[in-house]
């Protein structure tokens, strides 16, 4: 077993701490410059081989820790026995009497080139660049998937772009629709609107005038008075379109929405329904009281 390695064996043997520089596999033991001198020079020692400490320290435990000398004896292991496959020192070999026992030298020597050894340190070799190949390998699986989902979350936003789009195009359009519709049907309930308020004031003066003779008219001025009155609020389909009044005091007019033509009475009571088809006719007006002429743009006649 390996002794102190961090302060000088021989110099420890005469109580003085020194740390070593070197280490002597020979001796098991650390040693400092000045030792190392004499260890050089001596001649049991003159064959050892120091190695920098530093170097020793970074030799895995499992080696360091291998004992060189025998357990039992405390001799160097000097032989090797085959069939235990154990190193022996000479006063081991009676215990190995009936083994193969060669020299430890010959076994050792030169093992540092065998086929076994560089076996192994090819081997070593072949498993480190496996593993490198499989890393690599892997890695690149690792950026082929990266570059994969990046360009499917492109395509994805791509598309998504693309149907916003669509369905901006779509919304604006209708919207665009929307505003004319919109405009058309403003136009139209203006346009009824202000011939409403046109006919309104004409009644308003037929009635004030109205009154006017029924407090202050002769009889006979009330009389002539009055048609005038009757001839100003009868329409026949001259501005109002699709409506006018009858004799009878029928009110007789065309409805876009349920394509009819309809008659109601004074007291608003539907009179009669006819269904314009396929037309759902423009304006219309009285002939006389069983006729209601009725234009789309073919003009036609209908009986009632
Ligand atoms: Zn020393
Ligand atoms: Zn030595
Ligand atoms: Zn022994
Ligand atoms: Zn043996």
């Amino acid at each position: 077993m390996a002794s102190n390695t961090s302060i000088c064996g021989i110099c420890s043997l005469r109580q003085i701490t020194k740390v070593c520089k070197y280490w002597c596999p020979g001796c098991e033991e650390g040693i400092c410059d000045e030792c190392k001198e004499h260890h050089k020079l001596l001649k049991a020692t003159r064959s050892h081989e120091p190695i920098p400490i530093s170097n020793y320290k970074s030799l895995p435990s499992f080696i360091t820790g291998i004992q060189q000398s025998c357990i039992y004896h405390n001799e160097q292991y000097q032989q090797y026995c085959v069939e235990h496959a154990l190193p022996i020192c000479f006063k081991c070999i009676n215990d190995h009497r009936k083994c193969n026992v060669t020299t430890l030298e010959k076994v050792t020597n030169n093992f540092k080139t065998s086929e076994q050894f560089l076996d192994l340190e090819s081997r070593l070799d072949d498993l480190l660049q496996n593993f490198d190949r499989i890393e690599q390998n892997r890695n690149s699986n690792m950026t082929n998937i990266d570059e994969r989902k990046t360009q499917l979350v492109k395509e994805i936003r791509q598309k998504r772009a693309e149907i916003n789009k669509h369905l901006d195009n779509l919304e604006r359009q209708i919207i665009e629709k929307l505003g004319e519709k919109e405009c058309q049907s403003k136009e139209c309930i203006q346009k009824v609107l202000s011939i409403l308020k046109e006919k309104e004031t004409m009644v308003t003066k037929c009635q004030t005038n109205f009154l006017y003779i029924k407090q202050y008219a002769t009889d006979l001025q009330t009389f002539l008075g009055i048609k005038d009155i009757e001839k100003e609020i009868t329409t026949n389909g001259q501005h109002i379109k699709g409506c006018c009044m009858s004799e009878e005091g029928l009110f007789v007019h065309r409805s876009f929405f349920q394509k009819s033509l309809i008659a109601i009475a004074s007291n608003n009571k539907l009179k009669h329904k006819m269904q314009l088809d396929p037309s759902n006719g423009f304006d219309i007006t009285l002939i006389d009281e069983t006729t209601v002429a009725i234009t789309d743009g073919n003009l036609g006649k209908v009986r009632h």
